[in-house]
């Protein structure tokens, strides 16, 4: 196993007293390198790269805290843990070989040194997506020794009820409610679900809470990237919302209007008469392709709303109409799952 150092200055940092698991994560961006982490990680105001250790795509692994040291990965959970991070973005990417070996030997290694057998996903303990949904946890966590609880039977953001299921069973095992399964599956009676029968998992709401040593809500840091990426360069990624993250919610539905449109127009993340004529009677619903939709994806992430990735120019999916849902019920609006003028105006105040 070869680990290779870095060199990164850190703040303040807190001596670990105990070891007793891992946790895993994925960087969410597609690129990660240690020191971007470290950068980025700076700019949330903490002491620096908050996981341990880092495995990139080609399977290289590199030291990022200090291993010794409290780690600001998985709030209320890094007082006793090593984080480790895997660059790529596994709500759509999927994890090339090399880094799935180079992650199996890195928590092999971690486990014995420490002896310990408990590995957990960073979605264990805190309401996130984090490492994704194509990340091959169980795999991973594995490594050549101990033994973990497989992952549930998973499609993207749905589950296929197996022989002996409950809605109950189902709903504990993904950390929600009877209720949202059912509303989100369109269930009238929760006693009668059947083998074979699709049940969409409904997008996790997240309120702002801290994670690490500063308040951060991974979901809306993760808006805020894709948020900078397809209409505010410069936008910060710091999960906390403020004005710049407000004009940054213009400025993605602008956006989107004039790439779908094609026409000439001025993002300049004012709402006008111009944003609101062009806006209009328009909808995207399930099973649609454009950019519009991404504007969605995006403005859910930016609301705290999980919603199973962010795509240019986005797709309609389950996993988003049921974050769509959630939104609308959560904000008094008509819960169709159609995002039309009232679901954006909404997502834009
Ligand atoms: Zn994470």
């Amino acid at each position: 196993m070869n680990i290779i150092k870095t060199n990164l200055n850190f703040g303040n940092l807190t001596k670990r007293s105990r070891t007793v698991r891992a946790i895993l994560h994925h960087s969410a961006g597609s690129k990660a390198s240690a020191e971007d982490i470290h950068r980025w990680h700076l700019a949330n105001g903490w002491a620096g790269a908050g996981y341990h250790f880092l495995v990139r795509k080609d399977g290289s692994v590199y030291r990022l805290r200090p291993e010794w040291a409290v780690g600001a990965h998985a709030s209320g959970s890094n007082s006793d843990s090593i984080g480790i991070c895997f660059e790529g973005n596994f709500m759509t990417e999927s994890m090339p070989t090399a880094q799935k070996q180079a992650g199996k030997e890195l928590v092999a290694w971690v486990k014995k040194k420490y002896g310990f057998t408990k590995v957990q996903a960073h979605r264990d303990v805190q309401a996130t997506g984090c490492p994704g949904t194509n990340f091959p946890f169980a795999e991973i966590a594995n490594g050549s020794t101990g033994t973990v609880t497989p992952t549930p039977p998973t499609s993207g953001n749905t589950y296929t009820v197996q022989k002996g299921d409950t809605l109950t069973a189902i709903a504990k095992k993904y950390n929600t409610t009877v209720d949202a399964l059912a509303k989100a599956s369109g269930i009238t009676d929760p006693n009668k679900i059947h083998v074979g029968q699709t049940i969409v998992i409904p997008g996790t709401a997240e309120k702002p809470k801290p994670e690490g040593d500063t308040g951060v809500n991974t979901i809306i840091r993760d808006g805020q990237i894709h948020a900078r990426n397809f209409a505010m360069p410069g936008l910060g990624a710091d999960g906390i919302p403020g004005p710049r993250t407000d004009e940054a919610k213009v400025r993605v539905l602008q956006q989107a209007m004039r790439l779908d449109y094609n026409i000439k127009f001025i993002v300049d993340g004012k709402w006008g008469p111009n944003s609101e004529v062009l806006l209009g009677r328009h909808t995207v619903r399930k099973g649609e392709t454009q950019y519009m939709v991404t504007a969605l994806q995006i403005l859910l992430m930016l609301n705290g709303y999980f919603c199973n990735g962010v795509e240019n120019p986005g797709h309609f999916g389950a996993g988003l109409e049921a974050a769509a849902r959630q939104y609308q019920a959560d904000h008094g609006l008509v819960v169709d799952g159609i995002a039309g003028y009232n679901t954006f105006k909404s997502l834009i105040s």
